[in-house]
């Protein structure tokens, strides 16, 4: 058994002024609850992290982080992302677990006591996992499904329909820092990071205000951050289909002079031409087009940019 630790809740939000106040009010009232039942530390801290939003997000946020002792706001520079502005909050977390969660409350905040008490069972790291979906939308249910089981047979490691609900120990944090990779997969970074590791289920609900932040173009790049950054089997899916082409193409060939030597019609028609061509073509052009993909992965890894920049940082000073 652990000992009691001090938590800290991250919360990214980008453009969140709908639901902002029910979300801090929420969560606010959780932090103090459990701090009363003396179930965390009572240096525990709420992180909201502003993804250059360009509503009154900030102002919001600044105002709770001067109003209450426990609230720290962060603001980017601009809107670097999701997992950027995830990550931005982690690391500026000193808290002995950590706990990341959507600003829009639709990761039911009452399964952070079960994560808790997860922690001080012995997990490093607890994944959320959502155990219904129904108040998702069926296209998302389903894609998101069938990307998870797509993964899986990818040989990716990913933990089945959790997001970025979960809670990471000072240990496992310390871990993740020393990825210096600048395309971003947080679930599956912390899956290979390893450390002991459990699931907390909770049912996930509504958006409590406010409009997705995450319309399909985020979605499907998202997605293909995940196969991109954790599998190179595009690249063997590559060299199979060149020579599946490359089969095809010496029976065409074999047809084609077959028929000049030993047929009367041998006027070659340009479909003959015209249909190799623009085959071997198109799979030119798509090997290249997934090749490119990769090279400018290495580009960005290889330039080493810094993922985020701070550009203010609150909080009223501990009183005690
Ligand atoms: N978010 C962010 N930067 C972005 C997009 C989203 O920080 O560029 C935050 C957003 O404020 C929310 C979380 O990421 O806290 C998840 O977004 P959302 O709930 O819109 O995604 P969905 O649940 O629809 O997948
Ligand atoms: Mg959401």
């Amino acid at each position: 058994m652990r000992a009691r630790p001090s938590l800290a809740i991250v919360v990214p939000c980008y453009n969140e002024e709908d639901v902002l106040p029910l979300s801090f009010e929420v969560l606010h009232t959780l932090l103090q609850r459990l701090v009363t039942e003396e179930k965390i530390a009572s240096d525990s801290r709420l992180y909201f992290v502003d993804d250059g939003s360009r509503d009154r997000t900030w102002a919001m946020l600044e105002a709770y982080s001067q109003q209450y002792a426990q609230v720290t706001a962060i603001k980017l520079t601009r809107n670097r992302g999701h997992q950027n502005a995830l990550y931005a909050g982690l690391m500026s977390t000193h808290e002995d677990v950590v706990v990341s969660i959507d600003a829009d409350l639709q990761d039911d905040p009452n399964a952070i006591e079960d994560m808790v008490e997860a922690y001080i069972a012995g997990s490093d790291v607890v994944y959320g996992v959502r155990s219904a979906r129904k108040t998702d939308s069926a296209f998302k249910r389903i894609t998101a499904e069938k990307y998870y089981r797509f993964m899986r047979w990818l040989g990716v490691d990913l933990v089945y329909n959790h997001a970025d609900y979960r809670l990471t120990s000072r240990a496992a944090l310390d871990a993740l820092a020393q990825y210096p990779e600048a395309n971003l997969f947080l679930r599956g970074i912390i899956r290979e990071i390893g450390f002991p590791s459990t699931t907390v289920e909770y049912a996930r609900a509504q958006r409590l205000a406010g409009e997705s932040k995450y319309p399909l173009r985020k979605m499907l790049s998202f997605a293909w951050e995940g196969i991109s950054s954790f599998s190179t089997a595009p690249l063997r899916a590559i060299t199979l289909l060149g020579f599946t082409s490359g089969w095809l193409s010496v029976m065409t060939l074999m047809w084609v002079l077959g028929t000049r030597v030993f047929t009367e019609r041998a006027v070659p028609g340009w479909a003959s031409i015209l249909l190799p061509l623009l085959f071997i073509g198109s799979v030119q052009l798509m090997c290249l087009g997934i090749i490119g993909e990769y090279v400018a992965k290495i580009y960005a890894e290889v330039k080493r940019r810094p993922r985020f920049h701070i550009e203010q940082r609150r909080e009223t000073p501990d009183e005690e």
